[in-house]
């Protein structure tokens, strides 16, 4: 068991379990992006642990770049989303969004409006974990690592109010 704030987590996810999961979306990936230079668009904080694990497995040339957005408090998705660094100049790129995890779907609403009003030639989504149950859009997730039920994690990259984004395994409410 984790004690984490006041909330009390337990094993959910091993890193090796994690590890194949990014292996198996590197490898789609390189298989789609053999004749374009993705640019791998980690959305922070979360995203870091996982957008630095998945671009080490990419075979060809990408670039890597982050971006910023806030839309939770605790442990429910406020849904008032705001971005904190902006995104530089995506013209004509070929966007790969890398999230670490995508819930309600409203960050990756806000992302996509972004993406489209800057012109990319592409986009599709990355995310580590997806949950299916709370999911609200109708936006394509291209590439999932792990589908999961509708319960709150910590671990890799995920914080509960600041801390767990450390540990090497995911980690879910008790
Ligand atoms: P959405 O906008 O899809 O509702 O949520 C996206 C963001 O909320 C994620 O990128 C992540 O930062 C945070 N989030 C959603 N679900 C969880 C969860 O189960 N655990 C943690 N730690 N963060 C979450
Ligand atoms: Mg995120
Ligand atoms: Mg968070």
């Amino acid at each position: 068991m984790l004690q984490i704030h006041d909330l009390s987590f337990v094993p959910f996810i091993t890193s090796t379990e994690i590890e194949e999961a990014i292996a198996k979306v590197a490898q789609q990936i390189n298989k789609d992006y053999t004749h374009k230079t993705p640019l791998f668009l980690g959305v922070l904080n979360g995203a870091y642990a996982f957008t630095a694990a998945l671009t080490k497995k990419i075979t060809g040339n990408c670039e890597v770049e982050f971006t910023k957005l806030k839309s939770y408090a605790g442990t429910t998705s406020t849904g008032n989303i705001q971005n904190l660094i902006g995104v530089g100049n995506l013209k004509g790129k070929d966007v790969i969004v890398v999230e670490d995890i995508v819930d309600t779907g409203n960050t990756i609403s806000e992302i996509v409006k972004i993406l489209e009003a800057e012109e990319v030639a592409s986009y599709r989504i990355a995310t580590l974990c997806y949950k299916p149950e709370a999911y609200k859009k109708s936006y394509k997730i291209d590439y999932i690592g792990l589908e999961i039920p509708n319960k709150f994690i910590v671990g890799y990259g995920l914080d509960y109010d600041g801390l767990g984004r450390n540990l090497p395994e995911i980690y879910q409410l008790k």
